[in-house]
């Protein structure tokens, strides 16, 4: 018989399965507490449910879902990239980053993407495959139970284009945030996206109360259809529209990334454009100066050109802030997840 995968249920869908097999609901929640708060990796370490309803679990249910394959510590911010392996054989990373008190992690999404951002390693591995819910999470339950600190912020913005995967992501932020669960507060968890239109709507419809982050990147049409391809599909006036009915109907505000390409994106002009394209929007914007990497030509602004671009953009009517990235010793960094053939000495 084939095991049933729990990991990635939520509360109600493991009531109905607790019951399909005959226990009584209120078990439901001792196994969600288990699984997502304590991070028990076998029913063996769930000590306070009976020896008998344990064996019951193990028979026919299974709790592992991801494998941890490889972990690189970088020994210049202490980031840890970790490369887990999937049940189909598929690999995945994350990241576990360090900031004063705040402890982040960046979740996959997908194995691959599909959305091919000329920048972005992640991109040029080409699409796999949608993660489960499970799979999501996992990546967390797995770093969380390796870190002695309590995890303080999730970022959904890892592999892949999270709104392509909407409901397996919506349901691992949920899961994420409960208070049975792992209890990280909705505020502390983005969810960023290229600008998957019609998902913007129905995530301001169904009121999500995750941070959003929209990766903008360029500045108008021409220069975005090139630097994020779906453009093409959602241009930037769609994209736009949607967001402003966003932040209307939430109230709240939307996080830009502008990821700073050096030659490309970070003239006078784009900063410019950049401010007349956002400041109607309540906003923050984040400047993600890029990180280069093996695989693709484009550069890294230098300091001077970082500092050019900020002094244009200083009196933006909007919080401008710059996100210098963690992990670039070890290929941690945004745009540079990459599954590699074979994984060399820890750096
Ligand atoms: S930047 Fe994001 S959306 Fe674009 S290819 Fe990379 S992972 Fe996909």
């Amino acid at each position: 018989m084939k095991k049933a995968v729990i990991k990635g249920l939520d509360l109600a869908d493991l009531e109905s399965w607790i019951m399909s097999i005959g226990e009584k609901p209120y078990r439901a929640r001792q196994l969600y507490r288990w699984m997502y708060r304590k991070g028990a990796r076998a029913f063996a370490e769930m000590t306070d449910l009976s020896r008998e309803f344990r064996l019951k679990l193990e028979e026919i249910a299974n709790l592992e879902c991801l494998r941890i394959e490889m972990r690189q510590q970088s020994k210049l911010d202490q980031s840890i990239k970790y490369l887990f392996r999937l049940p189909d054989n598929q690999a995945v990373e994350a990241v576990y980053m360090l900031e004063g008190n705040r402890i982040t992690v960046c979740l996959s999404t997908m194995v691959g993407c599909p959305i091919g951002c000329p920048y972005c390693a992640t991109g040029i591995m080409g699409f796999k495959r949608n993660l489960t819910a499970g799979e999501i999470v996992d990546q967390f339950l797995w770093i969380q139970r390796e870190q002695s600190q309590k995890i303080t912020n999730v970022v959904l913005m890892g592999m892949g284009e999270p709104f392509l995967n909407y409901e397996a992501v919506v349901k691992a932020a949920a899961i994420l945030n409960s208070e049975l669960g792992a209890e990280i507060a909705a505020r502390r968890i983005t969810i960023s996206t290229v600008g998957i239109v019609p998902q913007i709507y129905r995530y301001a419809d169904e009121g999500q109360r995750y941070k959003l982050a929209i990766s903008m990147n360029a500045v108008n049409d021409q220069q975005r259809n090139k630097l994020v391809p779906i453009n093409q599909k959602y241009p930037l006036p769609e994209l736009m529209k949607a967001v402003n009915y966003y932040t209307r109907k939430s109230r709240r505000r939307v996080t830009f990334e502008y990821v700073l390409i050096k030659g490309v994106n970070d003239g006078s002009r784009h900063a410019r454009e950049l401010i007349i394209l956002l400041s109607k929007i309540p906003c923050k914007l984040n400047i993600i100066p890029y990180n280069s990497n093996e695989f693709l030509p484009y550069k890294a602004p230098s300091e001077k050109e970082l500092e050019h671009f900020l002094a244009k953009i200083y009196d933006a009517p909007f919080t401008v802030t710059v996100r210098r990235s963690k992990g670039q010793s070890i290929a941690a960094a945004c745009g540079q997840l990459y599954i590699r053939g074979q994984y060399t000495a820890e750096d």
